[in-house]
């Protein structure tokens, strides 16, 4: 039997129930909570509407943190969400204090599962997470550049007219602004992409990549799909105990979470990829920790 509770049911909670419902997964049991009962109660109840035509058999309701007691994966979508020109750092303090209590509140459960956190400041929120809850880092994952790494394969499946399947691409550092691709490990099937492509090329594409959220915010207020698959995506590697490499925010060994391609499986994150960063890549990584460390220590 497995179980999950989603936390914050706005846009990205949703839209990962919504993928949950649609997508062949291996969940049985689907708990909703929100700070607004009501909303989690309609939820709930329009997702069970799906269920004749869903390829799951899920059982979906509203619930409370006593539910999160047996639960595999809590997934943290609650929070503030980033106003059209907001940045991602810009959420922090709103969202600390909403993580204290909620992730209190889970561990007073008797919680042992893993945390899958969403909120923004993500790297941050997991450290916040990891650090209210005191479980095994390798417990908290955080989405982190998955979602900029399926922009980043979409993009270069356009421009290189091969499937997004076959690109083997990673975004990794911060989940913000100064994150980077890793290009010089970037392939197509065995092939190595940094060749195909001029320096303006990947400029422009890192640009798309990086901007792709302020953009959407702009045009439709808000993100939702692609995390919403993102997170489903996590949770099939978590519940299928599949070893999945998936670029997601990881505890580092400087106390940090940031986003490198990990292996994911029933006990969380199994282990980190050592990639060979070129020197350029290595400085880029090394700007994304320091601007995640002092977000850490100037605001929490
Ligand atoms: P939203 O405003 O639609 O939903 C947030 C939900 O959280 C609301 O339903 C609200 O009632 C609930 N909530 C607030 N405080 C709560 C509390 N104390 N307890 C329980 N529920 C509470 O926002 P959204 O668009 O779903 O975005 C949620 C978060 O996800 C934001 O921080 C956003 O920036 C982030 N996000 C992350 C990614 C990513 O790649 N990781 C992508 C998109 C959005």
């Amino acid at each position: 039997m497995s179980k999950i509770v989603i936390i914050g049911c706005g846009n990205v909670g949703m839209s990962y129930a919504y993928s949950l419902i649609n997508q062949k997964c291996n969940v049985d049991e689907l708990v909703l909570i929100d700070k607004n009962k009501e909303k989690a109660e309609g939820e709930a109840m329009d997702l069970n509407h799906s269920l004749p035509y869903s390829p799951n058999t899920i059982n979906i309701k509203a619930g409370d943190y006593k539910d999160c007691s047996n639960a595999d994966i809590v997934v943290l979508s609650a929070g503030a969400n980033q106003e059209v020109g907001e940045t991602r750092l810009d959420l922090i303090h709103k969202n600390d204090i909403i993580f204290k209590s909620i992730v209190t509140s889970v561990m007073e459960s008797g919680f042992n599962g893993i945390f899958l956190v969403a909120t923004n400041p993500l790297d941050a929120m997991s450290y916040i997470t990891y650090k209210y809850s005191g479980i095994n880092p390798n417990k908290v994952i955080g989405t982190g550049t998955s979602l900029d790494t399926a922009r980043l394969r979409y993009m270069l499946s356009k421009k290189l007219n091969i499937s997004p399947k076959n690109v083997h691409a990673y975004v990794m550092g911060e989940h913000g602004d100064s994150e980077f691709i890793a290009w010089s490990t970037a392939l197509i099937g065995t092939i190595n992409i940094s060749d195909k492509l001029t320096l303006e090329e990947k400029k422009e594409i890192e640009i798309h990549v990086r901007d792709s959220a302020y953009d959407i915010i702009k045009k439709k207020g808000n993100t939702s799909y692609g995390i919403g698959t993102c997170l489903l995506t996590i949770t099939n590697a978590i519940l299928n105990d599949e070893n999945a490499i998936i670029t997601v925010s990881a505890y580092d060994e400087e106390g940090l979470y940031i986003s490198i391609p990990c292996v994911i499986n029933r006990n969380g994150i199994k282990e980190k990829l050592d990639i060979n960063l070129n020197n350029d890549e290595e400085v880029l990584f090394e700007k994304s920790k320091k601007i995640i460390k002092e977000v850490i220590d100037n605001s929490i």
